[in-house]
């Protein structure tokens, strides 16, 4: 059974791929400067923690000079250089110039989150008759895997080979009881920079005790460059009609709520400024986006979740996934953070689309559970694709 609901995932999720691959292609700019360097992938000391572990910066280049650098510290995404639609480069991910910018960080920049991305209320939940108490690290509640979840350790590197891109395979034994939780947890996560202009990322875990796992990954993004403003005139399109309402806490109350008629309707493209500052009891509670969104989906199939795209620029994003759930969230809380080259990130400068089973669902019996036992394999895959629009093609 798990195998056929493998071999099925995987399937549809290359047929999903050699679709994204396909529109990338026809897209007039990337067509351009397709296939003019070779992909490859450099490493450079980027810091070490107080104990003298080294941490390291990894860059990735695609075939058309699209560059992403990850660091082994939480294994975050710290920099992807993008062309706009005159083909000028920018950085439109928030970050930091070192390892120790990531240290201190409290904003879970381009980490990957885990063991469990999100809230969980009050930091318990019970699994076979066995209360487990977490970190209450936000409020009441627990957030992100909590203190020093996947996002403040240092993950092991081995570069991959992958035809039509490149990789960086990144795993990380989280011991049983480590924040709280049960069970040895080996996670992978590999990222993979593809020649179509897409940020691949490959999830997997085995435990050996039942435990609770959801992963995700937070980039900040602003389109027209991080530090460049605010994000309220990013047009985003979320493939939801429903989203879960949340407590003042942040924690879901069950309902899967309609989006009609609500700031929550994202089905057809909207800036993001355009209803967020409306008297609307879920955007008080979020101060704005903070919400988890129920994808309009079947499966496990990797399928479109949401787009983004930045008016100004031309650069535009789509995020591919094969969970049931995303997290928008519009940088409610960043508040004059001083990252890459010196610049300050301000109130709402940056946007998270945020892969994911629902917050709290250790505790909601209704959604889609997140309990894996000793023998299964945690799977997720979340692809982010860039492209421009309104590129003219040179003569
Ligand atoms: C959460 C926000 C939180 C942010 C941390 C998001 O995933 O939903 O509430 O403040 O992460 O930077």
């Amino acid at each position: 059974m798990i195998g056929r609901n493998l071999l099925h995932r995987s399937v549809s999720g290359s047929l999903a791929l050699l679709f994204v691959m396909c529109v990338g292609l026809s897209n007039p700019l990337l067509a351009r400067t397709t296939q003019r360097a070779k992909a490859r992938i450099d490493k450079r000391a980027f810091g070490s923690l107080e104990d003298g572990t080294p941490i390291d910066l990894y860059t990735l280049k695609n075939r058309n000079g699209l560059q992403v650098e990850i660091t082994t510290y939480g294994g975050a995404v710290v920099t992807i250089n993008t062309p706009d639609r005159h083909g000028r480069k920018a950085d439109i991910v928030l970050g930091y110039s070192d390892a120790s910018g990531y240290v201190s960080d409290v904003s879970y920049f381009g980490a990957l989150i885990g063991r469990y991305a999100n809230r969980i209320a009050r930091g318990r939940f019970t699994l076979n008759g066995v209360e487990y108490q977490l970190a209450q690290n936000n409020g009441v509640n627990h957030l992100h895997g909590g203190v020093h979840g996947f996002h403040k350790v240092v993950w092991q590197a081995r570069e991959k080979t992958r035809a039509g891109g490149v990789a960086l395979e990144l795993t990380y034994l989280s011991r049983d009881k480590e924040e709280g939780y049960p069970g040895n947890l080996a996670v992978t996560v590999t990222y993979v920079l593809t020649n179509a202009n897409e940020l691949r990322i490959e999830y997997a875990a085995t435990t050996d005790k039942e435990t609770v796992v959801n992963l995700t990954h937070h980039s900040y993004f602003n389109l027209a460059g991080a530090g460049a403003g605010d994000i309220l005139r990013h047009e985003v399109k979320i493939n939801a009609d429903r989203f879960t309402p949340v407590d003042e806490t942040l924690i879901p109350t069950g309902e899967l709520r309609a989006v009609q008629g609500t700031p929550f309707d994202f089905n057809r493209a909207t800036a993001i400024g355009s209803r967020i500052d409306q008297a609307d009891e879920q955007l008080v509670f979020g101060k704005g986006y903070d919400h988890n969104f129920v994808l309009n989906k079947k499966g496990r199939e990797l399928s479109l979740a949401a787009t983004a795209y930045d008016p100004t620029s031309g650069r535009s994003l789509e995020m591919w996934t094969t969970e049931p759930g995303v997290q928008l969230y519009t940088g409610n809380f960043l508040d004059k953070v001083r990252g890459k080259a010196g610049r300050v990130y301000n109130y709402r400068g940056a946007f998270c689309l945020e892969a994911q089973h629902f917050p709290d669902s250790p505790n909601q019996p209704a959604f889609p559970p997140t309990i894996l036992k000793p023998g299964e394999r945690y799977t997720q895959t979340t692809v982010y694709k860039f492209m421009v629009r309104g590129a003219k093609e040179k003569p």
